[in-house]
């Protein structure tokens, strides 16, 4: 016989359990509740926010995970606005000054086709195959674009419309920078689905990106002027004050701390359904109280490679999780320095700089590095210069797990050739992420069909996170206010049916 955690006062209200407290578990669960339900989070670790971590230390303020999103997502733009966190979000200073290495030099990445054709970072040849790319650009395979091109790498996609250094100085930086991958391990039509997507229907990406652009722009003839000027304002990557974690700090306190418990790793799930829509479905156990709490629904948030370490039963049949492919997980180290500025003989004003695997060549051995106090100028007192650097990835998965003295080195290194800086930094602070990145590889469709088959075979079970449908804190929020919106139609379904 199980307990309840929560007493039994509140019976009729539905039950979700949300299993992991990142930005889509927490996104998730705040939906949920403002829906009414009575939800659960249940997080590992003796912290919530996953993988946005904001510390404060010694008048310095840095991210050890994400560093900024997009509101590109309309889940975004709600949940920030619910939230009434419009006033805390911290745009960048010269956000679109971005700067990638070539030849050893930090070279700016042009912001349009007049920049581009001005820019020493693609030579002379490469421009033209970008600007004549809609007579250029060649068909995967011999003849049409067909469906078996599905696995397609992302650097084989992007050869074929604009050609190889492109690939090497554009795009191997910008994945380095945003995945941790390099590439050619990506799967274009997973990475990028609506490039890929764009390409199905018309052939260029170019020609294609206007046709969407123009068409995008007719439909919104009826949006008022200021609509436009603000969406155009927060196109941009943005902060909030304080870093990212403000956000999921705000989430956590709009659940609640008694509906969010900390280190309780979910150990087991079981499903049990006697037919009758009134008991309640699903039973979990986890670390921090070994007793049992029954739900309706569960949403799963944890990296799919934890999920394949909950024991779950189906009508007291162990449920085998066998299908679940192996996921690829990219390890990450993530280096906090300062310099004083009189150090920092050639400092950029900017957002950051990519580094591209070709410029290893030239003795670089970071993925780049964001100009922090730049960026924020609150985030450091005024006579240093705070950077944040990323290190390892698959270009070079041996150095992400090495020593904060031996990063330090490689840091102060790159920094020294990229922006001359002079002695040693006046402060270091190392973060190891050992699976930073799930990789979205060639193998990724059968990972997502597997997720399905996890919810078709389970009632009341949904997935989120960003091992569906992007790796931004943005696509996470999406992904976790999606399957709120589902469990939420699942249990009026339940409902409806036991009135019937
Ligand atoms: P997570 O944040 O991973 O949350 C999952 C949670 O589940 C974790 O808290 C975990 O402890 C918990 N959990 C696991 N197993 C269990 C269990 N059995 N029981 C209970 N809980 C469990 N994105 C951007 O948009 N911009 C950026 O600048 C950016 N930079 C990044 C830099 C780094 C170094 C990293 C690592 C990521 C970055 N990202 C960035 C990606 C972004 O941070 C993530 O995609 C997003 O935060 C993922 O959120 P999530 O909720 O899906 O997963």
């Amino acid at each position: 016989m199980t307990s309840s955690v929560k007493d039994d006062k509140h019976r009729s209200v539905k039950r979700v359990a949300v299993i992991g407290a990142g930005v889509s578990g927490l996104a998730a669960a705040y939906k949920l509740k403002s829906h009414g339900l009575d939800v659960t989070v249940f997080e590992a670790e003796g912290r919530a926010g996953g993988r946005l971590r904001t510390v404060s230390r010694d008048g310095l303020v840095w991210d050890e995970g994400a560093n900024t999103m997009t509101e590109n997502e309309t889940e975004v733009k709600g949940l920030i606005s619910a939230l009434g966190l419009q006033e805390k979000q911290q745009y960048p200073l010269s956000q679109h000054k971005r700067y990638i290495v070539k030849n050893g030099t930090p070279l700016l990445v042009p912001a349009n086709p007049a920049a581009l054709l001005k820019s020493n970072l693609l030579s002379a040849q490469s421009k033209i195959h970008v600007i004549f790319e809609p007579f250029l650009w060649k068909r995967n395979g011999s003849s049409t674009v067909c469906d078996d091109d599905s696995e397609e790498s992302v650097s084989r996609f992007f050869e074929r419309h604009f050609g190889k250094e492109v690939v090497d100085y554009l795009i191997d930086p910008f994945v380095g920078g945003t995945s941790a991958a390099d590439p050619e391990s990506l799967s274009m039509r997973h990475s990028f689905p609506e490039l890929w997507n764009l390409e199905k229907r018309f052939g260029s990406i170019i020609s294609g990106a206007l046709q969407s652009s123009l068409f995008g722009k007719r439909n919104k003839t009826g949006e008022t002027k200021d609509a436009s000027r603000k969406n155009k304002h927060q196109r941009g990557s943005f902060s909030f004050h304080g870093g990212m974690q403000t956000l999921t700090d705000t989430l956590c306190k709009e659940i609640g701390k008694d509906d969010l418990t900390l280190n309780a790793k979910v150990l087991t799930l079981a499903y049990s359904h006697d037919g009758s829509s009134s008991s309640e479905n699903w039973s979990i156990t986890c670390t921090s109280n070994k007793k049992t709490q029954d739900v309706d629904a569960v949403i799963m948030t944890a990296p799919l490679g934890n999920v394949k370490d909950i024991q779950i039963t189906k009508k007291g049949t162990p449920f085998s999780l066998n299908f679940l492919p192996q996921v690829t997980y990219l390890p990450l180290s993530v280096l906090i320095t300062t310099f004083k500025k009189e150090n920092v003989k050639r400092p950029l004003e900017g957002f950051g700089v990519l580094v591209p695997s070709k410029e290893q060549q030239n003795g670089f051995r970071t993925l780049g590095t964001l100009f922090s106090s730049m960026m924020f100028p609150d985030r450091a007192p005024s006579d240093v210069h705070l950077y944040t650097t990323f290190i390892g990835g698959t270009r070079n998965r041996e150095l992400a797990q090495a020593s904060t003295d031996e990063l330090k080195k490689i840091v102060t290194s790159d920094l020294r050739k990229l922006l001359g800086v002079e002695g040693e930094p006046t402060f270091v602070n190392h973060f190891y992420w050992r699976k930073g990145f799930p990789l979205y590889g060639h193998n990724y469709g059968s990972v997502l069909e597997a997720i399905d088959r996890m919810e078709k075979d389970l009632p009341g079970f949904f997935y989120a996170g960003n091992h569906r449908g992007g790796l931004s804190v943005g696509r996470a929020i999406a992904s976790g206010c999606k399957a709120a919106d589902l469990v939420i139609s699942y249990l009026n379904n339940a409902s409806d049916n036991s009135v019937s």
